[in-house]
């Protein structure tokens, strides 16, 4: 019973559940933690393509294999598992806390009383998310500032997907979209296509990769004109550019502004900029420049596209040093 568990030394007196991020499918993309929670495990808990992907760490381990929306069950699987005492290896693609089991797992233990404190033990052990898989496989596109948006709107009403979309657009980030397209859902890119070219060039690069690290890899590279013609399904993580993401060669890649400093071909700073510091227009140059500026804080926002009430901020702020 629960009380001799406790009083037992061995680490097999506790459950234990890790939460596994397997990066994106092949086993050399996983990390050494991620395969040792594995392998020490006696319970293997995941979505069967998951599993199939691990198949080789399996040997002699209980393994439950779940359907793609039955989260919660599994979750419950695991405590149930966990409190016998068993450790218990909930398998997830890519990231486990990226829209996967992190979350929901968490959620169901604090619901049934656990506490960081009490005899399971609960671990996420990070991987590579889709994001970084499918950016490895095209060059280097989310260098600068990006986020990631899942068009699955099975738990996410679509206003505030399309409220996202449309605020990630607007500043001009990198876009990584998680489950871009299934079977019964096909609308929603068409709705992210057309929120994004009202704010960036149609000729933006914009690449599709499926099944990064697996063996149906497919990847694709496009503009936002025509993404929704391309070929996108459940497997596909679609990557959408910034205004200075570029292509060459078959490569896209988001410039980290390195150019736009430096002179790419003596390495020296340009006029006005100097090395290791921030850019005549970071914050204090800004700033300064600003104070220069006759005009009112209500015009300032508008040409930065900023709220008013930061800019008489930014003006009434006592300068440091
Ligand atoms: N936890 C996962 C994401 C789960 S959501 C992670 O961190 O990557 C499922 C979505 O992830 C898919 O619809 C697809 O958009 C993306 N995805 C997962 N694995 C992928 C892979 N190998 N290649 C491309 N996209 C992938």
């Amino acid at each position: 019973d629960r009380k001799d568990h406790s009083l037992m030394t061995t680490p097999c007196s506790t459950g234990r559940i890790s939460l596994v991020g397997i990066g994106p499918g092949s086993l050399d993309h996983m990390t050494p933690a991620a395969r040792l929670a594995i392998v020490e495990a006696d319970t293997v808990i995941g979505y069967a393509t998951y599993i199939k992907l691990i198949e080789p760490l399996l040997d002699g381990k209980a393994v439950i294999r779940r359907a793609m929306t039955e989260e919660i069950e599994r979750a419950l699987e695991a405590l149930d598992q966990a409190r016998q005492g068993r450790r218990v290896a909930l398998v997830c693609s890519g990231d486990a806390g990226v829209y996967g089991m992190a979350g929901p797992t968490y959620e169901v233990l604090f619901e049934a009383g656990w506490t960081p404190n009490s005899n399971i033990e609960v671990e996420v052990i990070p991987g590579a998310s889709a994001l970084n898989s499918c950016a490895a496989r095209v060059g280097a596109p989310l260098t600068h500032d990006f986020c990631a948006i899942s068009l699955s709107d099975l738990l996410t009403p679509w206003p505030v997907i399309a409220r996202r979309l449309h605020a990630a657009a607007v500043a001009d980030f990198v876009v990584a979209l998680y489950n871009p397209k299934s079977g019964r859902r096909g609308e929603q890119i068409v709705h992210a296509q057309a929120i994004f070219l009202a704010h960036r060039d149609p000729q933006t690069p914009v690449a599709i990769v499926k099944s990064a690290y697996r063996a149906k890899q497919r990847v694709e590279l496009a503009t936002l004109a025509d993404l929704a013609e391309c070929e996108i399904g459940m497997s596909s993580t679609v990557l959408i550019g910034n205004s200075h993401t570029f292509v060459r060669d078959g490569l896209m890649v988001t410039p980290r502004g390195y150019a736009d400093k430096y002179d790419v071909t003596s390495g020296e700073p340009r006029e006005g900029e100097r090395r290791g510091r921030s850019l005549s227009t970071g914050l204090v140059g800004w700033r300064a420049a600003l104070r220069e500026d006759t005009a009112t804080p209500e015009v300032l926002a508008a040409r930065f596209g900023l709220p008013e009430a930061y800019l008489r901020y930014v003006l009434s702020e006592p300068t440091s040093v």
